[in-house]
């Protein structure tokens, strides 16, 4: 049975989604914006970027050089979810939620700033890409896959979490064995776009 208000509402929400895109996407419209690096330099500027911010200026600048699309004023919270989540992006918010509990814990144990990165790539890179108006999950995964392979080659570690899933660098850590931290308050990343907050000093 039809239902109007329903049927309106699921069309107001689309639209106001529409507009609300249309206000921070842009696409950048020929290749004079577009400044793809070799695999080389991404993968040592991955490899060396210190903390969320520097992380997060690869993920823009490779989706810019890849797929030519650019959305500005994001902002990154930190909470503690539940392992299975890395992430995740509220639909019709500038905002992305990362997993502090899941990253604290593979920087624990991998103790390596280099995988900790490919990580942390990842999991902005899926929820940018949803941020950018892909929702569907299928779309963000094998896009996820082009970007880091064009990007970074297609033997290097984000191709291979792209390809293999997050897991598969997480092989020697039994996730369904470790007990969450208790529950923290969530904490904003206070100048994203612009500084850095080192996570591994
Ligand atoms: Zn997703």
């Amino acid at each position: 049975m039809f239902s109007f208000s329903k049927h309106l509402n699921m069309m107001c929400g689309i639209f106001i989604y529409d507009v609300w895109l249309t206000l921070y996407k842009t696409n950048v419209k020929d290749d004079e914006e577009r400044n793809p690096l070799s695999a080389q330099t991404y993968g040592s500027k991955l490899d060396e970027a210190k903390g969320f911010s520097e992380v997060w200026e690869l993920v823009k600048d490779t989706v810019r050089d890849t797929l030519g699309e650019r959305r500005v004023g994001m902002m990154l919270f930190l909470d503690d979810l539940p392992l299975r989540v890395g992430a995740y992006h509220p639909l019709g918010t500038n905002n992305i939620v990362l997993n502090r509990a899941i990253i604290e814990i593979v920087e624990g144990v991998t103790k390596s700033k280099r995988v900790v990165n490919a990580f942390v790539y990842t999991l902005l890179l899926h929820e940018y890409l949803h941020a950018l108006g892909h929702i569907p999950e299928s779309e963000v995964y094998s896009l996820v896959y082009q970007v880091s392979k064009e990007s970074f080659g297609e033997h290097s570690t984000v191709s291979q979490i792209a390809r293999r899933g997050l897991r598969s660098i997480l092989e020697n850590i039994p996730l369904d064995h470790i007990s969450p931290p208790s529950k923290r308050a969530v904490e904003i990343v206070r100048d994203f776009d612009k500084t850095s907050r080192a996570y591994i000093s």
